[in-house]
């Protein structure tokens, strides 16, 4: 089941938040700065262990001081006008979250718009992939509840319509 709430994801009692973070894991503006301020300086020291991230993947940690249990840092693609392997970097960030997660027996996830920020990546074209990724990846599997989280009302139309198409 895929859901689109609006609201700031470092408050949200899941299993496992998202983090869109840049390759060195070691913390940044947007939602990344949030986590890492909402979780706490635990949170940078077990990143520093991690040795950084390939963008279209992702890497799990603790939730430190967040209500989530987990963590999963993933590194989205820089919108350089959709001609870079943008979409499938992109797609491989939702794939391997959700294979993080699943290792780590989470059912509730829930994900910022990941790349849509600083990375440029368009809105809409991001939620196209994001959720055609996440439905072909939950196909066949029973139990999850996936979060779209929308910071601005925005987004959260764009994702509610994403999930409509
Ligand atoms: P990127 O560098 O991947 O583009 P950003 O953090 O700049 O990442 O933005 C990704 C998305 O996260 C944007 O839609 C932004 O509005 C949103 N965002 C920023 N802060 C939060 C937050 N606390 N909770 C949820 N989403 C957030």
């Amino acid at each position: 089941m895929i859901r689109v709430w609006q609201g700031d994801i470092t408050t949200l009692d899941v299993c496992a938040i998202v983090n869109a973070a840049n390759r060195s894991l070691l913390g940044g503006g947007g939602v990344d700065g949030a986590i890492h301020r909402a979780a706490g300086p635990g949170l940078l020291e077990e990143c520093r262990g991690l040795g950084g991230c390939e963008t279209g993947r992702a890497k799990i940690t603790g939730g430190h001081g967040l209500p989530a249990h987990h963590v999963i840092h993933a590194v989205g693609p820089v919108w350089h006008g959709g001609g870079q392997g943008e979409a499938e970097l992109l797609a491989g960030c939702y794939r391997s979250a959700m294979d993080l997660a699943e290792a780590a027996g989470c059912r509730t996830v829930a994900f910022p718009a990941i790349s849509t920020g600083v990375y440029g990546y368009p809105a809409t074209a991001a939620a196209a992939v994001a959720v055609a990724t996440l439905r072909d990846w939950l196909a066949g599997r029973e139990g999850y509840e996936v979060t779209l989280v929308a910071f601005d009302g925005a987004t959260a139309a764009i994702l509610e319509k994403a999930l409509e198409a």
